[in-house]
């Protein structure tokens, strides 16, 4: 069964809640921050809901799950304290990973600042080096993420991945979490190309190492170096792109871990894209929208036909004004599915007593094509 799933809260009532939430999305997977994301206050592990958790997983049949390290720790610091609080921090994280009982821990590797590259590989060997040995007493894994190579962050290549790992004595414990977003803005051709990129990863690095891909669509073009995620469709991927890489059979058996933006005209109102998402890529979305769901699709497709809106055209062509023409992004500063879902709520398309939510669902399945039709 393919496990899919998204980044999903940990607050309150820590796995019990993060569970509650994968629920609602059809998830067979998830990954969670055991805290905030950008900072290193962390709740004791006794109040983390762990046996609730698990109870509840195991009834949603949800069973590999992943862990995300925060990103403001910097393995490639120069700064002594920057670097002792990273290895300090990740070994304490490290442990209450192995406490909820996850195997991955999801890291990016770091950023060399003011040094240079192979300062900065070198540094992160050495951290990781630490932060293992400190470890020893843990199953878990340490997942080095693909980056976009925005700033001075390493893991832009496969070869600085493989250069970490080469350097790392316990590597046996390193993994690696490839991120299509990055790995696009990186510069590697995952539409095109996605066998050869592939092939490449495996005589650099080694498919085996890939424990876990997050599944994000970009709002840049391939070699940009930016890291903007865009929702599955929305990007320049695009959806056909995402769903080869879903299913491709040198990542069979990974946990997919969506990290698209939410969606909607306002802060109340914006809502993941993920159940959307998640349907799609698995391929049971009649089972959780119903039949309607798929009419609608199709009158998406009469109502965008008509008047010539390749879905395709429309999400690139808005990203490449957004990006260039500083007048009309400030003229009108609508990302693709905004416009979109205007068109939409402005005619008589789609009934008029559907959501934001449920339109903007319609739009992200209107991107998988005609084809989702005929297989429906
Ligand atoms: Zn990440």
């Amino acid at each position: 069964m393919l496990k899919i799933g998204s980044h999903v809260s940990f607050s309150d009532k820590g796995l019990l809640t993060a569970t509650e939430e994968a629920v609602t999305y059809g998830s067979s997977t998830f990954m969670i921050y055991t805290g905030a994301p950008q900072n290193t206050r962390r709740k004791p592990i006794e109040s983390l809901y762990i046996e609730e958790g698990k109870l509840a997983m195991d009834k949603a049949g949800i069973g590999e799950i992943v862990v995300h390290a925060p990103y403001i720790v910097n393995l490639g610091s120069y700064k002594d304290s920057t670097f002792d609080l990273a290895v300090q921090f990740l070994q304490e994280e490290i442990r209450r990973t192995d406490a909820i009982g996850v195997r991955n821990i999801v890291l990016h590797p770091g950023a060399y600042t003011d040094k240079d590259a192979e300062y900065g590989i070198a540094r992160i060997a050495e951290g990781l080096n630490l932060v293992l040995e400190g470890t020893k007493e843990t199953k878990v894994n340490i997942a080095l993420e693909t980056m976009a190579g925005k700033g001075t962050e390493i893991g832009r290549s496969f070869e600085e991945l493989a250069q970490i790992i080469d350097k790392v004595g316990l590597n046996d414990r390193l993994t690696v979490c490839m991120d299509t977003c990055h790995m696009h803005d990186a510069g590697y051709d995952l539409i095109g190309d996605l066998d050869g990129t592939l092939e490449q990863f495996d005589r650099i690095v080694g498919l085996n190492r890939v424990a876990i891909v997050h599944v994000n669509d970009s709002k840049n073009p391939r070699g940009a170096g930016k890291d903007r995620h865009a929702p599955v469709g929305a990007g320049w991927l695009g959806y056909d792109a995402i769903r080869s890489i879903v299913h491709h059979d040198g990542l069979a058996g990974r946990p997919f871990i969506l990290e698209t933006p939410w969606i909607g005209k306002t802060d109340k109102t914006q809502r993941p894209m993920y159940e959307a998402e998640i349907a799609l890529l698995r391929g049971d979305a009649a089972e959780r929208f119903g039949e309607s769901f798929f009419d609608h699709v199709e009158r998406l497709h009469h109502f965008f036909g008509k008047q010539e809106v390749d879905h395709r055209e429309f999400v690139l062509g808005t990203w490449d004004v957004l990006k260039n023409d500083a007048k009309a992004k400030k003229a009108d500063p609508r990302e693709p599915m905004e416009r979109l879902y205007d068109l939409v709520a402005e005619s008589d398309a789609l009934p008029g007593d559907l959501s934001e939510e449920q339109i903007n669902q319609r739009i992200t399945a209107w991107f998988a094509g005609k084809q989702l039709l005929v297989n429906a």
